[in-house]
Order: C-alpha cells, then structure tokens, then sequence
C-alpha cells in the first residue's frame, strides 16, 4: 500500500480537535487501494461548531469590506502557494488525472476568489430606495454541504462567499473526498482567520449533514449534490423555515443550429465531447446531450467517434469515483436506454486493470423522451439526438426536469444569441464562451434555486433589510 494520508482532527473553533466519530477510509478510485483515514465529527462535535460559528458571527459580520478581503486575499495565496499539495490530495481522492487535478481542480478555485474578492470590494452592501436605507446583512451561520466530484472547488464556491458576505461557516464535505477540504482549513487557519469563522466537521450526509440541516443554529443550508438529497433537505430546513442554496442535478444540452458551417459544427461537437467527459463525465453542467440538425446526424456521429477516441480510460480520462457510481454509469451503457432507434458509434474502449473505469461512450439518434435523454447520468456518455429544426432543438433541449447548463453554436451571433434566451438554463455557453468565474452560478427547475459565485453569490447569503428615515 502506498502512503496514507491521516486526519484525526477536526477544525473547530480555529483549532485542530480530535474527533469523536468513527475513522472512515477514503480510496483512491484508480487503484482501488485506501489512501486516506480520516476521523468523522460525532454530534457533540456538530453542535460544538455550530455553537462556535454562531460565537463568531457578531464580530466577523462587523468587520469591514477590507478586512475580510484581506483574509481572504491571504487564504488565496496559501492555496496558489499549495496548488501542487492541493492538486495531489484531489489526484489521491478523486483519482483525477495530473494534469485536470491541477487546472479545472485549483487553479478555477483560485480564479473563483479572485473574481469573488473582486465582487467583495465592489459589493453595496447598502443603497438607497427613496427614504429608505437598503442594507444587505449577512445571513448569520451557514452550513455547506458538497459534493466529491469537485473536492475543492464546490466547497469554495459556498465558503468564500458565505464568509466574504460577512456569515459564518461549517462545512460537512463528501465522505467519499474529503481531503481535499482538510487542506483548506489549513489554509483558513494559516491565513488568520478569526477562531470559529470557519468549522470542519466530516461526516455523513444522513448524520452530520442531516443533524445541520434541522439545527436551530443554523441560518442557511447550502447544498451541493444531487436531486433526490436535495428535494429532501429542503423539506427538512423547512421545519425551522432555513433558507436553502441548491446546487443539483443537469442535464445540459448543446444546440448545433442550421445555420453553422463545417467548421463551426466540427468545433461544437469537440467541445462538446470534451465538456462532456471532463472530470470521468462528473460535472453538473455537463453537455451529455448534443443536439443537430437531422439532416446531419452521420456528420456528428463521426466526428464525436473520433473525439471520444482520444479519451483512453486511465490516461485522458479519468475513472469514476467509486464501484457504486461505476455501476449505475454502466446501465446508460446500453444503446436501448437511449430507446429502440439508438446506436452506439463509440464505446467499449479497453479498460486498465484496476480502477473504477468506464469506456468514453457516444449514443446517437437517441430519443428525446428515453432514459439516457432524461437522466443524468454523471459519467463518460454523450447523447447525440437529431432536430427537425431549429425551434425543434430548443422544444428539445427544454424537454428536462433539469436547467444547469447548455451551450448553442450558430454562424449568426445574433440569432444564436437569442436561441440562448430561450433555453430554460442557469447558464449558456455561445460559440464557445468562456467559464466566468465571476458570474453568477446554479440552475433553473428541478437543478436548484439560489445563485453561487461571486456578487450573486454574497447576495444569496445575506438577508436584506429596509430602514426608513
Ligand atoms: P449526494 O449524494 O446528493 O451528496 C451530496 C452531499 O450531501 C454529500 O456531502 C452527502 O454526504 C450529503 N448528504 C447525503 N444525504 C444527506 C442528507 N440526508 N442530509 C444532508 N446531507 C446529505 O450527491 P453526490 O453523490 O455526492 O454527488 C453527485 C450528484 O451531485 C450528481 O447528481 C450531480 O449532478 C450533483 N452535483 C451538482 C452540482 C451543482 O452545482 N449543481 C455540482 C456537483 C454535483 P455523504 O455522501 O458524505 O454521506
Ligand atoms: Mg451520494
């Protein structure tokens, strides 16, 4: 067995604490083999964060704007400082391939902060309505509960704005990557950040997780995860009336339109092929279902053929987080789960010994009301489905339960802009438009409510009070 990492305490109240729950191993997905021991928070540990963040809430919300940006400035150099220590414990955990470990698992998290520092600094905390003075007050303690498939970065998208806005926070990590968010205690502590600010208390969803999600301490659950966990604790903060942040489910489509040229449609389809299997196919916003004109389906068919090629299992792609998750990818696997007309024109590439793998795997002429066009399936699987026309691909792309992301390719800027507005999404890539890590982030229908990232996300979590004079 290879090294092990070891955490057996937990951060609260600004200092390292052992916990009180039991150990729990972390593997590391691409070689089956246990790289981290880590000691879970018991529900004394819970309620002792919780009592600490809300110790620490007065004086943290009566700092000034240039305080906090200070802290947080300071918390930004430790993880750029420690990016290669970052990048390695997300390697370890998530099995994530160097070099995506490093881009997409760091250095986005670090361009988050600076773009919500940026936001910080320019943010009115107060303006004028008529006679009344308009304040945005932070909320009091927030909880974060994340998700394993960004070990890092979802957990920055709560915290940093959450304690930018002036709140406090105790973040539950995912059990299945939580080293990642040790390191960045680290980092908060090592950046002097005030004692009980930010709270580390590892666990599980249905008992840490779900113990702050019903405390009275609590003023706001954040979540990140999927659907199911989500609907569930939204019922649950309903019993003490706790604002919630959903960040769920997506089943994001990207819309070639009719008008592209050969070259356009060339780079939708690529993008769209990487988009989608970035990270083993486990983000949220990705576009799992490309959308093309009919007449052109052989044309997208070859050509996501020959991208999904180039993602080999254990090199360019990454495996899938666990043995659970592998097994629910591989029953979307079966061209029939996109309904009785689907082929499969990429799959079944070979696979490493070890490790949770799957083969990168493209699905056409699915149809649109099939289970692979409906479902998220969060691993390596493109469905490729044909559109009778352009408003058709947009009846088609707004056919989810879902509304996370999409993208849209056209040759008229403006055309493909206004397909844009009409596609029932959190977020819409145009011809290949950059990630902003600035803007805001998060879903329409069942992919959640609220807004994460930079000034949407200090707004979502402040309460907002009128005074009149
Ligand atoms: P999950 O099972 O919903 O878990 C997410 C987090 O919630 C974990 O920390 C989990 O704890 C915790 N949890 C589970 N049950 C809970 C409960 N009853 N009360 C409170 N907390 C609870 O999701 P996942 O399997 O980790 O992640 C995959 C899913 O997340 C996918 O569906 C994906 O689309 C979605 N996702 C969405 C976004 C977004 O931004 N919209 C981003 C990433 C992922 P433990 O697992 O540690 O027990
Ligand atoms: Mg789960």
């Amino acid at each position: 067995m290879t090294d092990v990492q070891r955490e057996t305490a937990l951060y609260i109240d600004g200092r390292w604490v052992p916990g009180g729950g039991a150990d729990l191993e972390v593997v590391d997905p691409a070689t089956e083999e246990v790289t981290g021991v880590i000691t879970q928070a018991s529900t004394d540990d819970v309620e002792t964060a919780v009592a600490a963040a809300r110790a620490a809430f007065p004086g943290w919300a009566a700092t000034s704007v240039a305080e906090r940006a200070a802290v947080l400035r300071r918390v930004r150099d430790v993880i750029a400082e420690r990016a290669e220590v970052f990048a390695g414990l997300i390697q370890r955990e998530l099995g994530a391939p160097p070099k995506v470990a490093r881009a997409l698992h760091v250095d986005t998290p670090v361009a988050v902060i600076d773009a919500t520092i940026d936001a910080l600094e320019r943010f009115a905390f107060t303006s004028e309505i008529g006679n009344s003075l308009i304040r945005h007050e932070p909320v009091g303690v927030v909880a974060a509960i994340t998700p394993w498939n960004l070990p890092l970065h979802q957990v920055v998208v709560k915290v940093i704005p959450a304690l930018a806005a002036g709140a406090t926070v105790v973040l539950k990590p995912a059990g299945l990557t939580p080293l990642a968010a040790f390191e960045l205690a680290r980092a908060f502590d090592s950046a002097g950040l005030p004692a009980g600010v930010f709270n580390l208390v590892p666990g599980s969803g249905r008992v840490v997780g779900d113990l702050l999600t019903r405390h009275p301490g609590v003023d706001q659950v954040s979540f990140t995860g999927s659907t199911p966990v989500g609907r569930q604790i939204a019922g649950v903060a309903a019993e003490t009336l706790k604002r919630v942040t959903l960040e769920l489910g997506g089943k994001s489509a990207s819309v070639v339109l009719a008008d592209a040229d050969d070259e356009l449609f060339a780079k939708a389809v690529k993008i769209t092929v990487a988009n989608c299997f970035l990270n083993g196919g486990q983000t949220c916003t990705a576009l799992s279902r490309l959308i093309v004109p009919e007449s052109r389906i052989a044309q997208a068919e070859e050509l996501a053929a020959a991208a999904a090629a180039k993602y080999a299992p254990g090199a360019r792609l990454g495996p899938l987080v666990s043995a659970e998750q592998r097994k629910e990818v591989e029953s979307y696997l079966d061209p029939a789960s996109g309904g009785s007309d689907a082929v499969t024109v990429y799959g079944g590439a070979e696979l490493p010994e070890r490790g949770y793998y799957v083969s990168p795997t493209v699905i056409s002429r699915v149809d649109p009301d099939s289970r692979l066009a409906q479902e998220e399936v969060f691993g390596p699987v493109l469905a490729i489905l044909a559109a009778g026309s352009d408003d058709e691909a947009v009846a088609i792309a707004n056919n989810s339960i879902y509304g996370l992301g999409g993208a849209v390719w056209g040759a008229d800027d403006d055309a493909a802009l206004a397909v844009a507005a009409r596609l029932q999404t959190g977020q819409v890539d145009v011809n290949g438009g950059a990630f902003n890590p600035g803007a805001p982030f998060g879903g329409f229908k069942q992919s959640g409510t609220g807004r994460e990232i930079g000034a949407y996300g200090i707004a979502d979590v402040c309460e907002i009070k009128a005074v009149q004079r």
